[in-house]
């Protein structure tokens, strides 16, 4: 319609803009039926203790299979779903789904769960994990939470009690992402983290500049003064990890080891990976 006004540019950037907006109202009015189709799927990617051969736990990573376009990176319909108030619904069969699977793994394997923003400002994800808990029986102390600081922005109060509530429950709390962020340094000094992970993007970057050495060895530094693990996210190589080792990282996530796989497949790799006690 904008191009009927024929003005130039502006009617390009309109149809792009239109175009945008209707390709993200089909994902949207898709989303709402793939909760119901049961197009969702986790898959999940060990992480290792790097000093000595043991999976120390695996991150729940959710996947869209749309009936048309195949696969959907979390990357583009997380957003979506945080948008649409189905983050909600989504969120919660994830953390079912995640604590249930992990029940059936070998070994006391925990699992690592991404909660997201909009999903944390409702009180209603205190529910939702002790719901997952009593549903598997999974232990709380196999349960870790990943958040990105983007959480702690929005509602400081709030998400601390929330967080301290989490943590009485025996959940573990991971702050996943560190380093991408503003302020994850203060939020470190008024939350009791239990783990950070390194941003894959400074493991990338171990090979290319000092710099990045310098900072990761900074942050395990940190951790270790902290009494918090540190996990290095997105090892692609045999030089990276070495590097890691060096620095004296506790543990370690990436294509290197695995990539994300289904549940099913945890019990080989605990075989193939390490030697967790059956
Ligand atoms: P994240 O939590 O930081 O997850 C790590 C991402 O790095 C995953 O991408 C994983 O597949 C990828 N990765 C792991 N090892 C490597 C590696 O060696 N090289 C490279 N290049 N990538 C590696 P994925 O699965 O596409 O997820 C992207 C993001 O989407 C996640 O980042 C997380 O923020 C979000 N996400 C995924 N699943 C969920 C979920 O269930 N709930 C919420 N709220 N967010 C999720
Ligand atoms: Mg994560
Ligand atoms: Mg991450
Ligand atoms: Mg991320």
């Amino acid at each position: 319609r904008a191009k009927a006004a024929g003005r130039g540019g502006w009617c390009f950037f309109d149809e792009e803009m239109d175009l945008e907006l209707r390709r993200r109202r089909a994902l949207e009015s898709d989303l709402k039926q793939a909760v119901r189709n049961g197009e969702f799927e986790l898959v999940f990617q060990p992480i290792v203790k790097l000093d000595q051969p043991r999976i120390a736990c695996c991150e729940a990573l959710l996947r869209w299979r749309h009936p048309v376009r195949g696969y959907v990176s979390p990357a583009e319909f997380v957003p979506l779903v945080e948008e649409t108030g189905l983050i909600g619904e989504i969120g919660e069969w994830v953390l079912h789904r995640a604590c249930a699977e992990a029940a059936t793994w070998p070994g006391g394997i925990g699992v690592a769960v991404n909660v997201s923003p909009a999903q944390f400002k409702h009180a209603a994800v205190v529910r939702a994990v002790k719901a997952a808990l009593a549903a598997s029986g999974l232990p709380s102390n196999r349960l870790e939470l990943e958040i990105t600081e983007s959480v702690l922005l929005t509602d400081n109060m709030a998400t601390l009690a929330t967080l301290h509530t989490l943590k009485r429950i025996g959940v573990r709390v991971a702050m996943d992402d560190f380093g991408t962020g503003f302020s994850s340094l203060s939020y470190l000094q008024s939350f009791p983290f239990d783990k950070i992970k390194i941003d894959q993007s400074f493991v990338r970057n171990l090979e290319v500049t000092g710099n990045a050495r310098l900072i990761v060895r900074s942050v395990i530094g940190l951790g270790r003064s902290l009494g918090i693990t540190t996990t290095a996210e997105g090892i692609e190589t045999e030089a990276q990890l070495e590097q890691l080792r060096l620095e004296g990282c506790e543990e370690g996530q990436g294509y290197l080891f695995s990539r994300p796989v289904p549940s099913a497949r945890i019990r080989e790799l605990v075989v193939a990976l390490g030697r967790n006690a059956a």
